[in-house]
């Protein structure tokens, strides 16, 4: 891409978008980074940031980068944990917050259709208004976008009740790499047998095949009330197995998260700065599963009461006295200044940075899997805020799992180690017969060693790329290779 493609890019998308073409620093200094733990001194800046406001704008942005061989790369909120939103190859940026309408609420087939980038909090707000709600919720919604949750395959807080986001994603509109706009998935039905799924193939796209520019969702009642509770146990496989049998045992469950002791730590030590005591915890408690339960308030009183009897007397557990903590976790999924929260992202990201390897593992090798945590964080030095675990499947224990650690970003070692760290547990989660990510995606970290996961299969993916892709202006470097850590691509292909 040359410095007379850009310009001349630039004047055509001028031309259509006046105001809403930039190319001033002050614009293209906002979509520098995303979550991920990057350099401090890192700046990845666009060349070109562009508004577009519908899908046949999109369509004339993207047939500018078809014409002139520029990148072009989708940007929601910027939450992103992998990479997948940084233009580290320059090119057009398209910040999607102009796609922010909710473009019908059909209540009789229980269906929403919206623009691409509305965050999931302004649209649950306005399904509330007629008393339904879109329960694919990750933490982040309030910055999150349907667009984007879509293109990293989110995990949601109530996951265990309602899948992940194709669970309830009927279909959308997607502007390919081609400049293209189709519309992909079935309607308004819930499934179809018919063609290839296409819509599946958009799920952790990442931008890589196109920009998403709709999406039509499932939506569900609002629930009457909700009560959530947090049980001590021995062992994280403890909490696996409770929450298995707490599903066989045909309880209604609307999320379930396990945490390690490590973070554990974090949800007492938060109590402590909050409320001035310590909690009263066994010696015993090495894992901690959080539930919550909604529906009618009988019905939510009765699950309840039966979870406790089962996971206390079949599983040794012991309910938390102090709900306040157990109020503390839940409020963290909510909201992003409850103290928790605060603990977990320090200092608003200033002193050290999040970072997540969110390996999915088989549901009996948690033990393991956490052993190994350890060991591999201590061997590239990372410090260890804990895991967590994530149930994402409609009424199965399942385990999309977040190995945190914190990172100080101001030393390039310790962000190099960082990765090499993912690297790592990535290996071990091949090893371990599990997947890579559940919830970040490739990004610009997994590729070239992704290879280890999807083998031969790697090939047809990038002949998918190609096929929506042609001229590979779609969000190139990410997906097919990683930026930090060097890997020998032909060896596994
Ligand atoms: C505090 C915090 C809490 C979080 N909690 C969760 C959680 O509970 N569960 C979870 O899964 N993740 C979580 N995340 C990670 C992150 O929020 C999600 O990955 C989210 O999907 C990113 O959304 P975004 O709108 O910020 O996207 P961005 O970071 O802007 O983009 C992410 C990727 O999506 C692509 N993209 C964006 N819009 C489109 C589009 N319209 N079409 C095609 N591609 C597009 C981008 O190119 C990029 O590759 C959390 C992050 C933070 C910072």
């Amino acid at each position: 891409m040359s410095t007379g493609q850009v310009d001349k890019a630039f004047a055509e998308l001028r031309e259509i978008f006046g105001d809403r073409a930039t190319t001033s620093s002050v614009h293209t200094m906002a979509y520098s980074r995303d979550w991920s733990p990057r350099y401090r001194e890192m700046n990845d800046l666009p060349d070109i940031v562009v508004i577009p406001n519908d899908t046949q704008e999109m369509a004339r942005i993207t047939k500018v980068a078809y014409r002139y061989e520029i990148p072009l790369v989708p940007f929601a909120g910027g939450t992103g944990m992998g990479g997948g939103a940084v233009a580290w190859k320059g090119g057009i940026m398209v910040e999607t917050k102009g796609l922010n309408r909710v473009l019908e609420i059909d209540e009789q087939n229980m269906t929403v259709t919206v623009q691409s980038g509305i965050t999931i909090e302004v649209l649950n707000a306005e399904l509330a208004r007629h008393k339904l709600w879109l329960p694919h919720q990750p933490e982040s919604k309030r910055a999150c976008t349907i667009g984007a949750s879509i293109g990293c395959d989110n995990d949601s807080t109530f996951g265990v009740r309602y899948g992940k986001i194709l669970d309830c994603l009927l279909n959308a509109v997607i502007v390919t790499g081609r400049a293209e706009a189709i519309r992909v998935g079935q309607r308004k039905a819930s499934f179809s047998s018919t063609g290839y799924k296409l819509l599946d193939l958009l799920v952790a796209s990442e931008g890589t095949l196109g920009t998403i520019t709709e999406a039509t969702l499932r939506v569900v009642l609002l629930p009457e009330a909700r009560e959530v509770r947090g049980y001590l146990c021995r062992c994280l496989n403890d909490t696996a197995r409770g929450l298995e049998r707490l599903l066989g045992s045909g309880l209604a469950i609307e999320s379930a998260h396990a945490n390690c002791r490590n973070r554990l730590h974090f949800y007492t030590h938060s109590y402590r700065e909050r409320y001035g005591r310590e909690p009263q915890l066994p010696e015993w408690a090495d894992a901690i599963l959080f539930l919550s339960f909604a529906g009618d308030r009988d019905i939510v009183a009765f699950n309840v009461d039966k979870a406790t009897r089962i996971m206390v007397d079949e599983f040794n557990a012991e309910r938390v006295g102090e709900q306040e903590l157990v109020e503390g976790w839940w409020d963290s999924k909510h909201r992003l200044e409850f103290v928790p929260f605060k603990q977990k992202w320090p200092d608003s990201q200033r002193q050290k940075k999040f970072g997540a390897a969110d390996l999915g593992l088989p549901i009996g090798r948690l033990e393991k899997g956490y052993l190994r945590y350890l060991q591999i964080a201590k061997k590239w030095d990372q410090e260890i805020l804990g895991m967590t675990i994530y149930n994402e499947s409609p009424n199965k224990a399942t385990a999309s799992i977040s190995f945190a650690v914190f990172v100080d970003d101001s030393s390039q070692d310790k962000v190099n180690q960082f990765y090499q760290y993912v690297r790592e547990m990535s290996e071990m989660a091949i090893e371990l017969e599990g997947t890579m990510s559940t919830y970040i995606g490739d990004g610009d970290r997994l590729g070239g060693f992704n290879q280890f996961e999807h083998g031969p299969g790697l090939k047809y993916m990038r002949r998918i790329k190609r096929i929506f892709d042609p001229k590979n202006i779609m969000n190139p470097g990410k997906k097919f290779r990683s930026r930090w850590i060097e890997y020998d691509q032909g060896a596994h292909t």
